[in-house]
């Protein structure tokens, strides 16, 4: 199998060119986070990632987490052993606030690294992605005593956490849970109930696991408003804060998955087990959507991430497997990488990859502003942007994610559909990221339905202007950048033609405005990752790095051509209304249609 090489060259330029590190890292609190030190650090990362993380993926895929008769699960020891490296190395706790010993780091830094854990080990870097989401909550909504029980731990990576919403008849809809939380009189809770598909619910990586569960106390409203938010520990602390006996929480039996198989996905039986309210009774909601949202980006950026390792090991291939004669060729045969249609599937997972590699890092940037910029004003607006580009992150990169994976599976041929070269391994591994942390299509319901609206579309609106203000730039920087303005500009009156018909028909017809929503969705990824990649060319353009240039230029430019005029093709979908979704019924559906 080949080796994975860590993409920190993009991620440098990135951070430096195109989403304008520098103000990041001007930022109160990210004094000491200057570009230098954040590119020596992700440097060592890579180094690790690859080294000690990357080895694990195959025996994780292969030996799988196995629960046992008593109810323990246990992992592969590779997994114990590098697990216990990443924890001394501290790489879980980068981007973590300095007082509970993080590193304080910006989260774009945080989501550069986890991009390449992802790479090494997806099943792996679900733990401490799960744990992320845990201590956002806490560090948003625990009192100091829980933060000061909880998190210095979390955040070292010693203590695992979990984020227990699903249950049996609760999935997309979470306002349906019923698990039960009983105040016990002395301000703790009785928590009861059965939750499913708890990631890293039950392992041996960690001595501690803090559960967060979703419940409803005795008397809360229906629906979402009425759940609750507590920290369910798998081992209550003693005195000293220390795990002593276990809690009423047992692992019932993990789930036998399509891929990622060294994470175990845990069902849960909460039976009476002590758990501690996070905030106050009925703020569940609220604390979900703070473990969610950077969870989302995460998410997200799991597609990225075995997009990466797939075109690597699919590009290795193409130029080992040789077959047939390439035109104009001499000999014998020709290495694949010769043939157009190859060409075709490698320049789409390089340039898509490295368009929304540019979102995801947008993205996560916006969200450092939103939190530490010192203009209220600048904030808000941040925390907008974000709020708009986290759904099309999750889902525009899951869905690319599950595309390009297939493509490097296809450039193997046959030898990419039996598992020995390890291609397929991460193709089955991708395809649950459009699944969980919201499906896909409740992200695009999101865009629709909660992001659109924000200031009656004005939001919105003003973004697509912001993009378009690169096209002045593409015009003036000469003629290999026109016809990349050109083609942006074109898509950008798409986009905006398919908001105003969004915003038009809102209120009058939600559902057709959720119909079309996954096509809309898709318009935002394909020109926001169009924008980026010719803000990468033109920024190369202006290096001394000729060869750089060039990349950057070829693959705008190839975006622009090949895949950014998806985005008109898509209007028609995302404009389309209900009418035929829902024109026959269940039962025509069905074939039931009398002849
Ligand atoms: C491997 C794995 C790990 C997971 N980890 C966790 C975890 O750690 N913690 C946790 O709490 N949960 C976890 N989950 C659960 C996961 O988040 C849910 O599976 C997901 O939210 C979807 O719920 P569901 O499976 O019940 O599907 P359903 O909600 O039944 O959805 C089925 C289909 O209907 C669509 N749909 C449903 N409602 C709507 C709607 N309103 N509008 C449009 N479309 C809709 C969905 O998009 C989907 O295509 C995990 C799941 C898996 C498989």
């Amino acid at each position: 199998m080949s080796d994975f090489k860590p993409p920190v060259d993009d991620m440098a330029f990135i951070l430096e060119h195109v989403v304008g590190y520098r103000d990041i890292a001007a930022l109160p609190g990210f004094e000491h986070a200057d570009l230098d030190t954040v590119v020596d650090l992700l440097e060592q990362s890579a180094d690790f990632m690859s080294k000690v993380v990357a080895p694990t993926n195959r025996i994780g895929d292969t030996q799988g987490a196995q629960r046992q008769a008593d109810g323990t699960v246990t992992v592969p020891d590779a997994f114990r052993k590098a697990y216990s490296s990443y924890v001394d190395a501290g790489w879980g706790s980068i981007p973590f606030p300095e007082e509970f010993g993080g590193g304080g780091f910006p989260s774009v830094v945080g989501l550069a690294i986890q991009e390449m854990l992802q790479s090494s080990n997806m099943a792996f870097a679900l733990c401490p992605l799960l744990t992320q989401g845990a201590i956002d909550a806490l560090l948003h909504y625990g009192s100091d005593e829980q933060k000061a029980l909880y998190l210095p731990r979390m955040i070292s990576g010693e203590w695992s956490g979990t984020m227990n919403l699903t249950e049996p008849q609760a999935g997309s809809d979470v306002g349906a849970l019923t698990t039960k939380a009983v105040p016990n009189g002395d301000g703790t809770y009785a928590i009861t109930g059965q939750k499913i598909y708890i990631t890293w619910g039950e392992h041996d990586m960690t001595e501690q696991i803090v559960h967060l569960v979703l419940a409803r106390t005795p008397g809360a409203p229906e629906g979402t408003r009425g759940i609750s938010c507590f920290i369910v520990p798998k081992f209550h602390l003693d005195a000293e804060g220390n795990p002593a006996e276990h809690n009423a929480v047992t692992c019932l039996s993990i789930e036998h998955k399509l891929g990622i198989h060294g994470s175990p996905t845990c069902v849960l039986s909460y039976e009476g087990a002590t758990g501690y309210l996070i905030g106050e009774e009925n703020l569940g909601m609220r604390i979900m959507f703070v473990m969610m949202n950077v969870a989302r980006l995460s998410v997200g950026m799991q597609g990225v991430a075995l997009s990466e390792r797939a075109y690597q090991q699919s590009l290795n291939y193409s130029r080992e497997r040789r077959q047939g004669l390439a035109i104009g060729a001499e000999g014998k045969d020709s290495e694949i990488i010769e043939f157009p249609d190859v060409r075709r599937m490698l320049m789409t997972q390089k340039a898509s990859i490295a368009a929304i590699r540019r979102l995801m890092l947008l993205n996560a940037t916006y969200m450092d502003t939103a939190s530490h910029h010192p203009d209220a004003a600048t904030r808000t607006r941040a925390g907008e942007i974000a709020g708009l580009l986290t759904p099309i992150c999750k889902s525009f990169g899951t869905d690319l994610g599950n595309e390009l994976t297939s493509l490097a599976v296809q450039i193997h041929g046959g030898m990419g559909f039996v598992e020995e070269t390890g291609v397929a391994q991460h193709y089955r591994d991708v395809r649950i990221a459009a699944i969980y942390e919201g499906t896909n299509g409740i992200q695009a319901a999101d865009l629709v339905g909660r992001k659109l609206p924000v200031r009656d579309g004005a939001s919105a609106l003003e973004f697509i202007a912001t993009m378009r203000e690169t096209l002045g730039d593409l015009v003036a920087a000469g003629d290999d950048f026109t016809a990349i303005g050109a083609e942006l500009s074109t898509q950008l009156d798409s986009l905006e033609k398919a908001t105003v018909w969004m915003l038009r028909t809102g209120v009058a017809d939600p559902n057709g405005v959720l119909s079309g929503s996954s096509p809309y969705l898709r318009m935002w990824g394909l020109c926001l990752g169009g924008w980026l990649l010719a803000r990468s060319a033109l920024a190369a353009a202006n290096t001394d790095n000729a060869d750089l240039a060039q990349e950057q230029l070829v693959m705008a430019r190839f975006f622009a051509a090949q895949l950014l005029p998806a985005a008109t093709g898509l209007a028609g979908a995302a404009t389309a209304g209900s009418r035929d979704l829902f024109a026959l019924d269940a039962d025509a559906l069905s074939g039931l249609v009398r002849r």
